[in-house]
């Protein structure tokens, strides 16, 4: 008799088949790579405001760091890695922000999917903004709900799925988005949440430390905390530190800790971590000179940019938006745009396909309170001599 296994078809190799999908990234002008930022002008980082460099925010964590007791949680926060100064921080955001209640995770990504992951069941319904996060991604992918793209920003298409929902209805967005930089109807979503109670949940990563008065926020600075369910508040950007908050009722953060696997069965996050957070806080709602001057940059930006530049994304001038995509189609010519501007002394990222689709891909410049209007004339300079007329239409 034959041995069973010989007649199957030998299978690739492990090695062989993660050789070939390199090779298909590299193919693509798509393959990625961890790289030191270098000494040229950040445009790139998503340290709005510069805290993750703040002299002041070191010293102060420092002159408080002798206090903590252990230097890491030890466990998850359910079987002993729970510590006050958590809990402090996690009553100072919801405060903050104006939430009744806050729950914190190492990221915001394992926020967002567990948060998405949790709430949406098998028979719900997930309608998403075509634009939104991988970690919403992920939550759906994690999710057995039924999901459903809208097109960007579209009231008209997010109400004609009106017809396509049972269940509970979860709506993804976010306030500002991370590629395109520009802002999400809030005022308009919540109303439509609201006549077809609807679950509104909005991803705040980018609007968190630079919209509203102190950073609180779109949702906070709209006066819209009711309408919405959850928010999702990240500090990797104009927060200088890492990690994620969500805000919502004290009845979800209930049913997160009952529910949500990122957060049960995830180690605590370094209390230094927490402390750096905290003193964040006070550092980034005074930084209001701070937040006026992204604003301007951003305006400086938006006036003298050659219009070829724009056909995508965010044109607001009056934003408080950091990020401006600057249109440039095709991998290798947006990776070559990068690297010549890179030559020049600027750090601004080429982002291609697939994280965005074919065609959409640009550099996507990042305003920061560091940056200088010098700085911005300089690089719109640098882009228009590094651009020739045949290739910017
Ligand atoms: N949402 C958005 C819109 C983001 O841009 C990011 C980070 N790139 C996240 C969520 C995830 O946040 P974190 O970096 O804290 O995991």
């Amino acid at each position: 008799m034959p041995n069973r296994l010989q007649e199957e078809p030998m299978s690739e190799s492990l090695h062989g088949r993660m050789e070939q999908r390199l090779g298909e990234r590299e193919r693509d002008s798509a393959l990625r790579d961890v790289q030191y930022p270098g000494a040229l002008i950040d445009l790139s980082s998503n340290d709005y405001l510069g805290l993750s460099a703040s002299a002041q925010l070191s010293t102060a964590v420092a002159e408080q760091a002798a206090a903590i007791r252990a230097s890491g949680a030890g466990a998850s926060r359910l079987l002993g890695g729970n510590y006050p100064m958590l809990s402090h921080l996690e009553d100072h955001a919801a405060a903050f922000h104006r939430a009744e209640a806050a729950l914190f995770f190492s990221s915001g990504y394992a926020a967002q999917s567990g948060l998405i992951a949790t709430l949406a069941k098998r028979g719900d319904t997930l309608l998403y903004d075509e634009l939104v996060h991988a970690s919403a991604h992920e939550g759906m992918r994690l999710s057995s709900a039924k999901c459903y793209p809208f097109a960007h920003n579209d009231l008209h298409c997010l109400r004609e799925r009106a017809k396509d929902c049972s269940g509970q209805v979860f709506v993804l967005i976010e306030s500002i988005y991370s590629m395109d930089g520009d802002l999400a109807p809030l005022h308009e979503i919540a109303d439509i949440c609201s006549e077809f109670g609807w679950n509104l949940l909005v991803d705040e990563a980018h609007a968190g430390g630079l919209a509203g008065h102190q950073g609180e926020g779109r949702v906070a600075e709209l006066g819209l905390e009711e309408q919405v369910f959850a928010r999702l508040i990240t500090y990797g950007k104009a927060f200088g530190a890492a990690g994620g908050m969500v805000l919502g009722s004290a009845l979800l953060r209930r049913y997160l800790i009952n529910y949500c696997r990122p957060l049960i069965y995830s180690t605590g996050p370094l209390p230094l971590q927490v402390l750096m957070i905290r003193e964040a806080y006070d550092l980034m709602a005074k930084a209001s000179e701070e937040r006026a001057r992204v604003r301007e940059l951003r305006r400086l930006l938006l006036r003298d940019l050659p219009r070829q530049f724009g056909a995508h994304g965010s044109t607001e001038t009056d934003s408080p938006s950091a990020i401006v995509p600057i249109h440039c189609p095709g991998n290798e010519a947006v990776l070559a745009l990068s690297a010549k501007l890179a030559q020049r002394g600027f750090d601004v990222k080429a982002v291609r396909s697939p994280s965005v689709p074919a065609g959409a891909e640009r550099l996507r410049c990042c305003l920061h309170a560091f940056n200088t209007p010098a700085e911005i004339s300089r690089f719109i300079g640098a882009l228009k001599e590094e651009v020739r007329p045949s290739s910017m239409v």
